[in-house]
């Protein structure tokens, strides 16, 4: 028997509030039809597994000492990808399924994380190691008295470098379906990213890059503040400071208005990758097979 959970929780997920600042109508169905999570079409199951692929090789690289040179950029993806390489063949067992053709653009996407990670990383790097659960606390006025939410960060994976330990969150991205977005106006400063738009009295993110943006700093800005990672003062490291203070009254919106049972449905370009849209659509039967 499914368990629904109540309205009144004392804990959640970041990326649960991630997904309710954008998609509050997603949170529901996902809170009261679990299966709405199951990802069924091939697009989103190629999605799904990019997430569980690099998952797989940074799993590897943490239970490894190979990677010895970090010179540059070039020599630190080559040492990476001997990683895909290897993991090739047990991911394509995983998921018989998919065609020569899917693998292909999989690996594709794979090797473009990959490629990130080791052009931001490479200068740095020092290994990965498991990552642990994190949380923090926030107040939010209930009906009759205060009561402290908290709010756990689950972080699989840390890259540790000479100066702090970066979270790794792409596969998480992946996972969790909090795929980056576009930014509209290129702009990717404090502004752009705090807009806000207001429907049944919620305040939700216009698109899903300031929803995905938002979810990182948090997690970012919990490293430099609460775990004093800060190595250096500079503009980034300013605006995540800045970010951790102001994000409290935002949480505290979000679980008042969740408490409140406010769902709005908001659509917008975002609905093209929303994982439960045939059950918003309401074309989706019992066992998740499209019915009409
Ligand atoms: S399909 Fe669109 S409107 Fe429906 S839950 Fe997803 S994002 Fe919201």
């Amino acid at each position: 028997m499914v368990k629904v959970r109540s309205a009144k929780r004392k804990l959640y997920d970041l990326q649960e509030l991630a997904h309710y600042g954008l998609f509050p109508l997603r949170y529901r169905l996902e809170l009261l039809h679990p299966e709405a999570r199951m990802y069924r079409s091939e697009w989103q199951l190629e999605i799904y597994a990019q997430g569980v692929w690099i998952n797989h090789i940074y799993g590897l690289l943490s239970e490894s000492d190979e990677i010895t040179s970090k010179k540059d950029s070039s020599t630190f993806y080559s040492q990476l990808l001997r990683f895909l390489e290897s993991s090739r063949v047990t991911m394509r067992n995983i998921v018989p399924a998919f065609s020569p053709v899917t693998w292909h653009a999989i690996e594709i996407q794979v090797k473009s994380k990959l490629k990130n990670f080791s052009d931001e990383r490479y200068r740095y790097f020092l290994k990965i190691v498991q990552g642990n659960k994190e949380s923090f606390r926030v107040m939010v006025d209930g009906s009759f008295e205060e009561q402290t939410i908290k709010i756990n960060i689950d972080v699989p994976y840390m890259a540790k470098t000479t100066g702090f330990d970066a979270a790794i969150l792409s596969d998480i991205q992946t996972v969790e379906w909090l795929l980056p977005g576009e930014s509209e106006n290129k702009k990717n400063g404090r502004e752009a990213i705090e807009q806000e738009i207001e429907m049944d009295g919620v305040r939700l993110f216009p698109t899903q890059y300031q929803a995905v943006t938002w979810w990182r700093n948090t997690i970012n800005a919990y490293f430099v503040v609460e775990k004093k990672q800060k190595v250096t003062d500079n503009p980034y490291t300013r605006m995540l400071e800045e970010h951790y203070i102001r994000m409290p009254d935002k949480i505290a919106h979000w679980v008042q208005s969740i408490e409140q049972n406010k769902f709005p449905k908001h659509a917008g370009e975002h609905c093209t990758s929303c994982p439960v849209r045939l059950e918003c659509l309401g074309i989706a039967g019992e066992e998740g097979e499209v019915t009409a």
